[in-house]
């Protein structure tokens, strides 16, 4: 029998060579293989700068410490992501506020979004679900209305681009995740996209404990000195990440190419049947991480996909559902309908670049038949 995930790493021999090379060079950590990461993955997004941090969680907080978020504000937040999206706003001491999602593409509603507005409000985070970019347009004027900084979690979002504009380049700050199951794998790997030189400056400082000079800029200058100047974190990538990240980077295009040719085979396989996927916005190019479809019978057809080989996954639970957030934060049940009850429905469906095309069809099927 197969067995299929929702999604996974896709390495390859030169990817290999790539961190062995690097296993015998001066430089396990921030070293050469940093920069070049971080200007590979910024050039293939057209920003001007890249911190690569150790995870997207950390690329998280790092933001909205370099926005220098406090106790008591409030960040607004869609329900439809990974709690990691709104963790960061509390590993900050602030209060995550939920606005809920679009019924059609699950992504943050900016009308939900104004309702929410206070004088607190310090943020928006938008997460560019599955793959597919907000209405960035719409955020936009909200920003410039209330005077607010955006955040972009493009986790699931690297190559998708929204009226021709890449993601990277939309938000004050967009984050990335090099996670197996995201478009580049590095094991564990984060990174932050800006084109605001004072704040990739703040970013940089916050992944290395507050101190204002890395180790290979004091032996450049040869200076013993360093100073801590506010606290900050051990959040810094390792050489051998990056050369990965780097090898990557390479098949990037080549795997965002497959992600679509996949979706758009399932698209039609699903075409006039019951299994509804969701709704793509015509100005946006959609980069795939997830391929998520709705089913009246989910329930049952997770458990017989499961018996049949086929791993796929429910993304998400709506943040604001978890006990945590119940009990700490006071959040309910009726909260956000729209993701609630899109969360009864949704499955994410086998979606990365190395499935072959035996492996889609047989999911196809296998899904048409069970629906
Ligand atoms: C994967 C992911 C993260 C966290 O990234 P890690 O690298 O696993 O810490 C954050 N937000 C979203 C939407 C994600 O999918």
């Amino acid at each position: 029998m197969p067995k299929i995930p929702y999604g996974r790493q896709c390495i390859d021999d030169n990817d290999i060579k790539a961190v062995t090379e690097t296993l015998c060079s001066d430089y396990l950590t921030t070293g050469p293989k940093i920069t070049e990461f971080e200007n590979s993955v910024a050039s293939f997004c057209g920003a001007t700068h890249g911190v690569a941090v150790s995870n997207g969680t950390a690329a998280l907080h790092a933001t909205l410490a370099a926005l220098d978020i406090q106790p008591g504000d409030e960040i607004i937040v869609p329900p439809m992501t990974f709690a990691a999206s709104a963790n960061c706003v509390l590993y900050r001491g602030a209060t995550p506020v939920f606005a809920d999602v679009e019924e059609g593409t699950l992504l943050i509603d900016p009308s939900r979004i104004e309702e929410k507005i206070t004088d607190k409000t310090k943020a928006i985070i938008a997460v560019d679900y599955a793959g597919q970019p907000c209405d960035w347009d719409q955020l936009h004027s909200l920003a410039l209305k209330y005077n607010l900084p955006l955040v972009a979690d493009g986790c699931h979002a690297l190559g998708a681009r929204w009226n021709g504009k890449k993601v990277g380049t939309m938000a004050d700050m967009t984050v990335f995740s090099f996670h197996p199951v995201k478009h580049v794998a590095t094991g564990e790997g984060g990174m932050i996209l800006t084109n605001s030189k004072q704040l990739a400056e703040k970013l940089r400082i916050f992944r290395n404990h507050g101190i204002t000079t890395d180790a290979r800029a004091r032996e450049k200058t040869g200076a013993w000195y360093y100073e801590m100047q506010e606290l900050g974190y051990n959040y810094r990538l390792t050489d051998i990440q990056a050369a990965l990240g780097i090898s990557q980077m390479k098949k990037l295009p080549n795997f965002l190419e497959r992600r679509r040719e996949i979706a758009t085979f399932y698209d039609h396989q699903f075409t006039k049947s019951t299994v509804r996927p969701l709704t793509v916005h015509a100005m946006a190019e959609h980069a795939y991480h997830l391929y998520v479809v709705r089913l009246q019978n989910r329930d049952t057809v997770y458990e017989q996909l499961r018996n049949k080989g086929i791993f796929a996954q429910v993304h998400y639970i709506p943040v604001h559902l978890h006990p945590y957030y119940k009990e700490n934060l006071g959040t309910f049940e009726g909260l956000c309908p729209v993701a609630e009850a899109a969360y009864q429905e949704i499955l994410s469906l086998p979606m990365f670049p190395s499935l072959t095309d035996e492996e889609m069809h047989y999911v196809a099927d296998t899904v048409l038949e069970l629906a």
